[in-house]
């Protein structure tokens, strides 16, 4: 057995299996590592025919002509049922769990791109937070966050200072709680990485007087569709089932529609007024989701292991992917308002999401999303500012 630190969330997760309404068995190409590849050698020759070569990495699990992984049997995964879960690749045995090493410590936490992740940390302000447990099985690879800088104690006091931050509920809503880390972040990286463990919870704690004002664009929600819509472009996948549905909702209650060929947005007259109302609805009953985004947020910052991690190589870029992506979550949420009444249903929340998480917790580069950000402004901190209010 060995020790780790584990997200509460992962302490009350169990795999959904058959009842699972978007599997990780669809659509992914599940990665096969060369230790499982060596095992089915060995011990299950026949297995052998349930992996392919992949161009990405040498082995993924093998898909039918629909994307469904073939040892998926009645929505339960056949080698597990077979043979075991010993069998199972890293991939697939630890998937939603995100797992690294911080220096001598093991970090485990998770992605809610799984929806039974997502339900669960919907649940609770605690999903995030980090309890020592003893597991019986690591992940083959596993990839250090330690800079050289840190300790690994001072390293977990910066990411708990974050993970406090985002988790906030005395602050003025998520939103307010992004900013903080967004400016603190920003403050961390103008001074030597040895000073971070004794200034991020100060700069954390006054960031409020350092920000900037908002600069906010009328066009902004409209090119946050449009942004998510040229990034599943580029993916050159098509939007599985529940993330189309998300989508579809947006251009509705935006009254634009997507051109995926040319990969435009086409506003009309209608689509400004249609913003002003979804804002309209917001004010009134967007303080309802105050915990919603909250718990979103602290979960980024957990599967980016922030600041030690994340989408970008600067935390300039790591906090503006957070950020548009928090802004993206929020328009999508107003949007489902605007359709099915102001307070929604649990599975609509879970699906907007988990279908956004499963595709932007998975984007292989942050290289197009950050030329998308810096194009519309939101590298800078008072245009993001202006995105988020
Ligand atoms: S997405 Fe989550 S709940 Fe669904 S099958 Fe995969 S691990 Fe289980």
């Amino acid at each position: 057995m060995t020790d780790l630190l584990r997200a509460r969330v992962l302490s009350r997760f169990t795999c959904l299996g058959d009842k699972c309404e978007d599997t990780c068995c669809r659509g992914w190409s599940m990665q096969v590592d060369a230790a499982t590849l060596s095992h089915y050698k060995r011990d299950a020759p026949e297995l052998l025919e349930a992996v392919e070569p992949a161009k990405e990495t040498p082995w993924i699990m093998r898909k039918d002509a629909g994307g469904v992984c073939v040892k998926l049997e009645g929505g339960l995964c056949g080698i597990h049922k077979k043979y075991g879960e010993t069998f199972l690749g890293d991939a697939c045995y630890f998937y939603p769990r995100a797992t690294r090493r911080l220096g001598d410590s093991i970090v485990m936490t998770a992605t809610m791109s799984c929806p039974e992740i997502a339900r669960l940390v919907l649940a609770g302000d605690d999903a995030a937070a980090l309890e020592e447990v003893a597991v019986s099985r690591l992940p083959q690879e596993l990839r250090d966050y330690l800079p050289p800088e840190f300790t690994q104690q001072q390293a977990l006091v910066i990411h708990h200072a974050f993970l406090g931050a985002a988790n906030d509920k005395k602050a003025d809503g998520a939103e307010q709680n992004f900013l903080r880390i967004a400016s603190a972040s920003r403050s961390l990286e103008r001074i030597d990485k040895k000073e971070w463990s004794a200034m991020a919870a100060y700069y954390l704690q006054h960031a409020d007087a350092r920000l900037p004002t908002a600069q906010p664009n009328i066009n902004d929600p409209f090119n946050l569709l449009h942004a998510l819509a040229g990034l599943i472009a580029a993916s050159k996948k098509k939007p599985p089932e529940r993330l189309a549905q998300t989508i579809a909702e947006m251009e509705t209650m935006l009254a634009v529609s997507l051109d995926w060929e040319k990969i435009l947005i086409h506003a009309d007259e209608k689509s400004f007024p249609a913003y002003l109302k979804l804002q309209t609805l917001w004010k009134k009953h967007g303080e309802y989701y105050t915990p919603v985004l909250r718990r979103w947020l602290t979960m980024q910052l957990s599967l980016a292991m922030y600041p030690f991690g994340g989408f970008g190589r600067t935390l300039s870029e790591r906090v503006t992917v957070i950020g548009v992506r928090l802004a993206t979550f929020k328009l999508a949420l107003m949007c489902g308002c605007g359709m099915y009444g102001a307070v929604l249903p649990q599975e609509a929340v879970v699906r907007i999401m988990q279908s956004l998480s499963r595709f932007m917790d998975h984007l292989a580069d942050s290289a197009f999303s950050l030329r998308i950000y810096a194009e519309t402004g939101w590298m800078e901190e008072s245009r993001m500012r202006g995105l988020l209010e």
